[in-house]
């Protein structure tokens, strides 16, 4: 679904729009109510018919449609399988088990505000085969993208941890393409809210960077949790209810970014990189 058209229900509909909706609704769940109760009703009759015990009718899970409904978001948990990412300084953690775990958590939170998940990888893999044609990692990447277009992702959430050669840098750090516009106001709600939830001592601002996850044609950001280089921050992402609020910031994130008025800037176009490293 597009942008334009996922926000409308919600955002555009006039007031009485809205009401008349809601009565939609009410009717329907009125009626599907009496329908599963005649079902029951019938059912048990049945029963009772063939000597059995009477069933109680389990009553369907109420669909919650949340502010995310109708949003398909592409979940990347960075690396995978052979390709370790960073390294954690003191423990030796590869990156790729953190993203995981977080990409996990965002994922389940994300549905729960309504959003339609596609995650890249869901298991401790990378996405290339044992010799691939081409460089191992290029076709890692263009498999996840692959995924990621033709789930139809509205937007893309790359989830990575952070290193660098100086121990002291530290905080999340939030990329968006560079010159994208709409990957930059993604990535600027993202920022905000990682900063607000998490309090790190150093408060980055979103910055613009060359990634190919980044560059498939939809609102995109690629979220450095922190710095696996930087000994206190290695021991916050080592542990699972900082895990747990990394993914509430960026679930966060995302609402405020959906939250926000006006017109979505469109997103830079799609790199065609079929022709890279072929044969
Ligand atoms: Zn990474």
């Amino acid at each position: 679904m597009k942008m334009a058209d996922w926000r409308k229900p919600w955002t555009a509909a006039s007031s009485a729009d809205r009401v008349r909706a809601f009565a939609g609704v009410l009717l329907c769940a009125s009626a599907l109510c009496t329908a599963v109760l005649l079902a029951g009703a019938g059912q048990n009759a049945v029963q009772t018919f063939l000597g059995l015990p009477a069933v109680t009718a389990v009553p369907a899970p109420t669909p919650v449609p949340g502010p995310l409904a109708g949003l398909v978001i592409a979940v990347d948990a960075g690396h995978g399988g052979y390709d370790g990412g960073a390294v954690g300084r003191v423990s030796g953690t590869p990156e790729k088990e953190l993203n995981l775990d977080v990409a996990l958590r965002t994922a389940a939170l994300l549905r729960t505000e309504g959003a339609e998940v596609v995650m890249t990888r869901t298991e401790d893999i990378a996405l290339c085969d044992e010799n691939p044609p081409i460089r191992k990692k290029l076709q890692d990447m263009q498999r996840r993208a692959a995924i990621i277009t033709q789930g139809g992702a509205d937007l893309v959430l790359s989830i990575h941890m952070n290193e660098y050669a100086g121990r002291s840098e530290s905080g999340p750090q939030v990329f968006y393409r560079e010159g994208c516009p709409a990957g930059r106001l993604l990535a600027g709600a993202l920022q905000g809210a990682m900063i607000d939830v998490l309090q790190p001592r150093t408060k980055r601002a979103a910055l613009g960077g060359d990634y190919y996850i980044l560059t498939l044609g939809v609102p995109s950001a690629l979220v450095e949790c922190g710095f696996l280089s930087n000994k206190e921050e290695e021991a916050l992402l080592l542990d699972a209810q900082y895990r747990q609020r990394a993914a509430e910031a960026i679930a966060q994130g995302v609402l405020r970014w959906a939250a926000l008025p006006g017109e979505r800037p469109a997103p830079l176009p799609a790199v065609d990189r079929s022709a890279e490293e072929k044969g």
